[in-house]
């Protein structure tokens, strides 16, 4: 497996890699960058089919981390944890604390939190074994569920993009079609809600979808029919690479704001969708609501006077790249990975 000449390595300042046979702990943990602070990730814990798999997931997604924490202007570099998902039955109590001990053998250059497959009761076992880790539920510093947050960043975002295809920061009877309706697509549907905006929703859990049908009069569509809603915006709040060269032709949306991660499939359809005219809002900025939220913990200053500076740095942030996509005629996902890299040293 080769590391240097990795395509996604990117001038990694360490990739560290942990066994602990007794648990059956296999991870990596990537630091991309401390450039700005202690780098700060969560761990994922996902079935991998080789190790070279995971190695690939932890190098792409602590350097996403690197410009998520940058862009959100937190004095914190970028890092990730993947653990690869025992094959056969396994201790998740035991496999966790094995992870606190690999984190702390870092001394502090890496803060683990939750991401996808692991709980704040997993983040209690991480607990036990090392300091360096945020996203707890208890405590006088525990920040609580981060999705509340991002879903708060996305709906500011979404405000923005319509000011500038629309005229106006009003989402009074605007059209928002949104795809995932889980704990920040539904708490961003409340907003929208509140705001006024007309809602079409789709998710693949029948349960979630009647619920948000009576509580927001939403129009609920299959899952494959959300692409093509007649709507002002698009908000893409469950996976990535939604954004490909099949959905785009299906798209009438003039903005792209949401929540999922990694929502173009490759970088180069962010121009296809400014040649068509589609504000694509870049996904790390408006979904920096959760890491605002651990950060806060991180630094052991939580308070949501000083979450609410960071939201609105989220909006302002936003509003930049979109007046430079404008002035330059560079797409917005370029202008943003660049502006990410000069906050990193590395422009
Ligand atoms: P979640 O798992 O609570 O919700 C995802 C929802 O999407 C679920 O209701 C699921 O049923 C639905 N879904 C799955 N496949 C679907 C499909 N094909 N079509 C329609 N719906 C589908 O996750 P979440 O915490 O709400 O996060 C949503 C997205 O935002 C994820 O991509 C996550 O990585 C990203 N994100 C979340 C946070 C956070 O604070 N939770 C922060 C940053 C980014």
């Amino acid at each position: 497996m080769a590391l240097f000449e990795h395509k996604d390595f990117d001038d990694h300042e360490s990739v560290h890699a942990f066994t602990d046979p007794d648990s059956g702990l296999k991870a990596f943990i990537g630091i991309h960058s401390t450039h700005r602070g202690p780098a700060a990730g969560g761990a994922r814990l996902w079935t991998y089919e080789t190790s070279t798999d995971a190695l690939t997931d932890v190098l792409r997604l602590s350097r996403g981390m690197s410009y998520k924490n940058a862009m959100a202007g937190l004095n914190l570099g970028g890092g990730k944890a993947v653990i690869m998902r025992p094959e056969s039955d396994f201790d998740r109590a035991k496999l966790f604390t094995a992870l606190g001990k690999a984190i702390d053998s870092l001394c502090g250059k890496y803060y683990t939190a939750e991401d996808v497959g692991v709980s704040p009761d997993d983040m209690r076992n991480v607990l036990s074994q090392t300091k360096f880790v945020a996203g707890l539920e208890e405590g006088d510093a525990a920040s609580g569920d981060p999705s509340p947050v991002t879903a708060d960043g996305v709906f500011r975002s979404i405000k923005v993009g319509v000011e500038k295809q629309i005229g106006s920061r009003s989402l009074k009877n605007v059209h928002v079609a949104v795809q995932g309706l889980g704990h920040v697509g539904y708490a961003l549907c409340q907003h929208l809600h509140d705001a006024g905006a007309k809602l079409s929703v789709t998710d693949i859990n029948e349960d979630v979808l009647i619920k948000a049908e009576s509580a927001f009069d939403a129009n609920i569509v299959d899952p494959d029919e959300i692409y093509a809603v007649d709507a002002e915006v698009f908000a893409p709040c469950a996976l990535g690479a939604v954004i490909n060269p099949d959905t785009i032709e299906r798209l009438k949306c003039k903005v792209i704001a949401g929540a999922a991660n990694n929502q173009l499939s490759v970088a180069e359809i962010g121009k296809d969708l400014m040649d068509r005219g589609i504000l694509y809002c870049p996904d790390y900025v408006v979904n920096a609501g959760g890491i605002i939220n651990i950060a806060g913990e991180i630094e052991g200053s939580y308070s949501r006077e000083w979450v609410e500076e960071k939201l609105v740095g989220i909006e302002k942030t936003l509003a930049d790249i979109i007046a430079q996509s404008a002035d330059t005629g560079i797409p917005t996902n370029k202008i943003a990975n660049k502006m990410a890299r000069e906050r990193i040293g590395r422009g």
